[in-house]
C-alpha cells in the first residue's frame, strides 16, 4: 500500500488565492484550480495514495473539514498557506495536526520568504517548500533522510533546519499526469469560460521577463514539453473537461514548444476552449489562426500603462505601441483579447492614471482588470513597503489591495481607490461594452458567468459609495 498523502487549501472567509508564489483575495466570482497542488498532485502520484480538500472552492468551514478528517492519519499533508490570510490558515493546519497526528509541510509566498521564522516559531511545521515544481519533494517524502541538501525546500533537522537551495534555471519539469479527477472541476470558472467544468493546467513556472512590480520574475523559468502537456490535456477529455486555463504566466514563453502544443491539439481534433496569458510583444500574429484551430478563445495580456516611461522605470522590457493592432488581429482570429492594468504605481500621478483609465476604454478588451500596485514577496515594490514601514518583515497578514494604496505618495489611499472604481465604471459602464459584450457570447455559461460577474462589480462598486 502506498502512504496516503493530503493536499490541502485551507478554508477562507473570502475567495483566496494562495497559489504560484503570491496571494490576493478574489475581486470577483471566479476562481481556478489551486495550481501548485494540481502540480504536486502529478508529481506525487506515482508513489503516493493521494487525497486532495480544496476548501475555498468547496466553500468549506474549518469545522467541516475536521470532522471529514477525525480518525484518520497521513504520512504528510501539504498545505498552502498564504500572506492574505496567514494567521486563520496556520491556526487551521495546527488544529489539523493535532486531529490526523500527520506531519505537515506548507507552501505559499509567505512560507517561502519566511520559513526560518515559520519553523522557529511553529514547532508543528516539518518543512516549508519554496518552490513546488523540485523533485526534491517526493524523494523527501519517500525517505527523509535520503536528501541530504534538497533543493526548493527547508526541512527540519538535528535540531535545526536545512537551508532552500534554489533549483536550475531552464530545466525541463516534466511530470505525471496531474490528479484532476481529485479536484472539484466543477467549483472553477472563468468570466469568458464556453462551458463547464474547467481545469488549471500548469505547463512552466516562473517568468523570463523582470518586470519590478511582479512576483513572477523572482521564480527561475521552468516548463513542461508539449507532449508532456498533450497527456495531461488527452486525461482531462476522458473527464469530460472542455474549458481548460492554461496557468502559465506566459505561455509562449518557448516559442517552439508552444507552437508543438497547439499542433498536437489540433492534431488530436479534441473539442477543447482555453484562456492562456500572453505578453504584446512575444505573442506572433501568425500563431493566432493556429492558436484559434487548438481551441484558444481567450488571450489575457498584461497591459499595465500606455506610458513608455513607466514601463522602462520597471524593467518590463516591452513597448505598448502595437497593442491596439494586435488586438485588433486576436478579434479578426475569433479570440477575446483582455487586457490588465495597472493603477497608481509609485511616482505616478493622478493624471498617469487617468490616461491609463483612457488607453483602456480605447483598447476595449473584451474584459478587463484593474489592479493596484502590490508589494509582493521578493518584488521591488516589497523592498519599497518595506523601506517605508508600510509592511514588516513579521509573519502578518497582508492585503495586498490596502498595502498598495499607501505606496504611492502622490495620490492619496482614499483617491486611490476611488480612481479604481472610477475606471471600472468607465471601462465596464458603456453603452459601446455592453454591445460588443453581448455581440460576444458564444454560450449560455458565458452568460450567465459574465452577468454575475458584472453584478457583482457593480454591487462592489455601489456598496464602495
Ligand atoms: S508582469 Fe508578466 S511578463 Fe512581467 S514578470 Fe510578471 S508574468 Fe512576466
Amino acid at each position: 500500500m502506498k502512504p496516503r498523502v493530503l493536499l490541502v487549501n485551507p478554508p477562507g472567509k473570502e475567495i483566496y488565492f494562495r497559489d504560484i508564489f503570491h496571494s490576493f483575495s478574489s475581486k470577483g466570482c471566479y476562481l481556478w484550480q489551486p495550481t501548485d497542488l494540481v502540480f504536486l498532485s502529478g508529481r506525487l502520484r506515482n508513489d503516493f495514495d493521494l487525497e486532495i480538500i480544496d476548501a475555498i472552492a468547496e466553500r468549506a468551514e474549518p469545522g467541516v473539514v475536521y470532522s471529514r478528517l477525525h480518525g484518520k492519519s497521513y504520512h504528510a499533508i501539504i498545505g498552502l498557506a498564504g500572506s492574505v490570510s496567514f494567521h486563520s490558515d496556520i491556526a487551521f493546519f495546527e488544529k489539523l495536526t493535532e486531529i490526523t497526528g500527520s506531519r505537515l509541510i506548507l507552501m505559499g509566498d509567505l512560507i517561502r520568504y519566511q520559513f526560518r521564522q515559520v519553523l522557529t516559531r511553529y514547532p508543528f511545521v516539518h518543512a516549508c517548500i519554496d518552490d513546488f515544481s523540485s523533485e526534491d519533494i517526493a524523494a523527501y517524502l519517500k525517505d527523509e533522510n535520503s536528501v541530504e541538501k534538497p533543493r526548493a525546500m527547508a526541512i527540519r533537522r538535528n535540531g535545526g533546519f536545512t537551508q532552500t537551495i534554489p533549483l536550475a534555471t531552464t530545466k525541463c519539469i516534466n511530470i505525471p499526469v496531474p490528479r484532476h479527477e481529485l479536484f472539484p472541476l466543477h467549483a472553477y470558472r472563468l468570466p469568458n469560460n464556453r462551458t463547464r467544468p474547467m481545469a488549471t493546467i500548469l505547463g512552466s513556472v516562473g517568468c523570463p521577463f523582470p518586470c519590478g512590480y511582479c512576483s513572477q520574475s523572482t521564480r527561475n523559468y521552468k516548463y513542461r514539453e508539449a507532449e508532456n502537456i498533450l497527456e495531461e490535456i488527452e486525461y482531462l477529455q476522458t473527464l469530460g473537461v472542455r474549458e481548460i486555463l492554461f496557468r502559465d504566466q506566459l505561455v509562449e514563453a518557448v516559442p517552439k514548444n508552444f507552437v508543438a502544443l497547439l499542433e498536437g491539439i489540433v492534431r488530436k481534433k479534441w473539442r477543447l476552449g482555453w484562456t492562456c496569458n500572453s505578453r504584446v510583444d512575444t505573442l506572433k500574429r501568425e500563431w493566432l489562426p493556429l492558436m484559434r484551430a487548438a481551441g484558444c478563445h481567450t488571450i489575457i495580456f498584461g497591459v499595465e500603462n500606455p506610458s513608455q516611461r513607466i514601463l522602462d522605470e520597471w524593467n518590463t522590457k516591452k513597448c505598448n505601441d502595437e497593442t491596439k493592432a494586435l488586438f485588433e488581429e486576436v478579434r479578426k482570429n475569433g479570440i477575446d483579447p483582455c487586457g490588465y492594468f495597472i493603477l497608481g504605481l509609485p511616482g505616478e500621478t493622478k493624471e498617469d492614471v487617468l490616461r491609463t483609465i483612457d488607453y483602456a476604454v480605447y483598447l476595449n478588451p473584451a474584459l478587463t482588470s484593474f489592479s493596484l500596485p502590490s508589494p509582493d514577496f521578493g518584488t521591488k515594490l516589497r523592498e519599497m513597503a518595506i523601506q517605508k514601514g508600510i509592511l514588516t518583515d513579521h509573519l502578518d497578514n497582508s492585503d495586498r489591495s490596502v498595502d498598495a494604496t499607501l505606496l504611492n505618495d502622490k495620490i492619496a489611499p482614499g483617491e486611490l481607490q476611488k480612481l479604481r472604481s472610477l475606471a471600472y465604471r468607465r471601462f465596464y459602464f458603456r453603452p459601446r461594452y455592453f454591445l460588443s459584450s453581448l455581440r460576444s457570447v458564444r454560450s449560455w455559461t458565458q452568460f450567465r458567468y459574465h452577468a454575475s460577474e458584472f453584478l457583482h462589480m457593480a454591487k462592489g462598486l455601489f456598496l464602495a459609495y
